[in-house]
């Protein structure tokens, strides 16, 4: 069900009616000229159970769109009001095509100046290519689109289930107690919505941020001289506010050239770490960049060792990324915030 109508074949919104203007249009809509977008059948204005202010058909006779969830209305809705209310030019159930003809009906439409951004809102589960599919419909039509779905509230989501793309804008709302609310981000829709349109939604990181690496290191007992050194397992990558962004483990392409680059030797000895250098393994066959022991400094092989994000030994150095010395996977940050791993 639309947001949309014309009146007396003029353009109106619902989200547009501030609460006694509505009122006023149900009680006299019937003699006006009230009509659906779709199909230009005879439109009532309705408000939901859940408060959203709506058209819905007289007669559907013969229109063929596709009917909507409450929910669904709701949440259109309140991205509309928020869209609006960021200063964008808000159409809802707008119509357009590809250049090559293929229609897409956009929830809500926003524009602002040369940018034009779509909101789809996901009541529904859908499969990843179906989210990319549509996704190019917009970006061949010089249009952003932007996704909101539905995450099942009382579970917990890995950031790892989604895939994070910059051409795939796409975010899990979960509903609280307080409405529903984009659950990485821990931001309510209305709030997001405002902040993506603001410029508030960024992917990165970019050449030339600001970046604060940790390298992390634990203790083991050398297989040669029986004593204990630290070995470093790898680089955490965290944001200039200290906020985890990624992990790269120790013998990940480029981490142990970093290390040698940006870490002192005497730095790494004063934390109790032996030289990561080029070392040669029988077991392997060649030489490789390793860890060695601190004492002896007899070859310690890479091992996996999960990272630990908290507490654990750490070094830190502030970085300037540059992707071409360690590629840090990108991220979406709101208001500078990557948001949480789990939610
Ligand atoms: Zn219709
Ligand atoms: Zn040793």
């Amino acid at each position: 069900m639309p947001l949309r109508a014309t009146l007396n074949d003029k353009q109106v919104q619902s989200f547009e009616f501030p609460l006694d203007e509505w009122e006023e249009l149900k009680h006299g809509y019937r003699k006006q000229k009230l009509l659906m977008p779709c199909c230009l059948n005879k439109a009532i204005p309705k408000t939901s159970k859940l408060g959203t202010q709506y058209f819905a058909h007289s007669r559907r006779g013969d229109c063929t769109s596709a009917p909507e969830s409450q929910e669904h209305m709701y949440l259109k809705f309140a991205v509309a009001k928020a869209a609006k209310e960021s200063g964008w030019t808000v159409t809802t159930e707008y119509q357009g095509c590809t250049p090559s003809g293929d229609k897409w009906v956009a929830d809500v439409f926003c524009e602002k100046g040369t940018a034009r951004i779509a909101f789809e809102i996901q009541w529904s589960q859908q499969a990843t290519n179906e989210y990319l599919r549509r996704t190019e419909k917009y970006t061949q039509s010089g249009v952003r689109c932007a996704w909101l779905f539905r995450l099942n509230g009382s579970k917990e989501y890995g950031r790892y289930e989604f895939i994070e793309s910059y051409s795939l804008p796409y975010f899990g709302f979960k509903k609280k107690a307080d409405g529903y609310v984009v659950a990485r981000y821990q931001k309510s829709i209305t709030e997001f919505v405002h902040g993506m349109l603001c410029g508030k939604l960024v992917w990165g990181p970019k050449t030339g941020d600001l970046l604060n690496i940790r390298v992390c290191y634990i203790d083991d007992i050398c297989w040669k001289c029986k004593r204990t050194t630290n070995l470093v397992t790898g680089l955490e990558v965290l944001d200039k506010n200290n906020r985890h962004l990624d992990f790269l483990s120790f013998g990940g392409a480029g981490v142990e050239e970093w290390i040698s680059t940006h870490i002192d030797n005497a730095e790494l000895h004063a934390a109790g770490i032996g030289q990561i250098k080029n070392r040669y393994s029988k077991t392997v066959g060649h030489s490789y960049m390793s860890n060695g022991c601190f004492h002896c400094d007899a070859l310690q092989g890479n091992f996996f060792i999960p990272p630990s994000l908290e507490g654990g030994n750490k070094l830190v150095c502030e970085w300037s990324y540059n992707s071409e010395e360690l590629h840090i996977e990108p991220t979406w940050s709101f208001e500078g915030n990557p948001g949480t791993y789990w939610f």
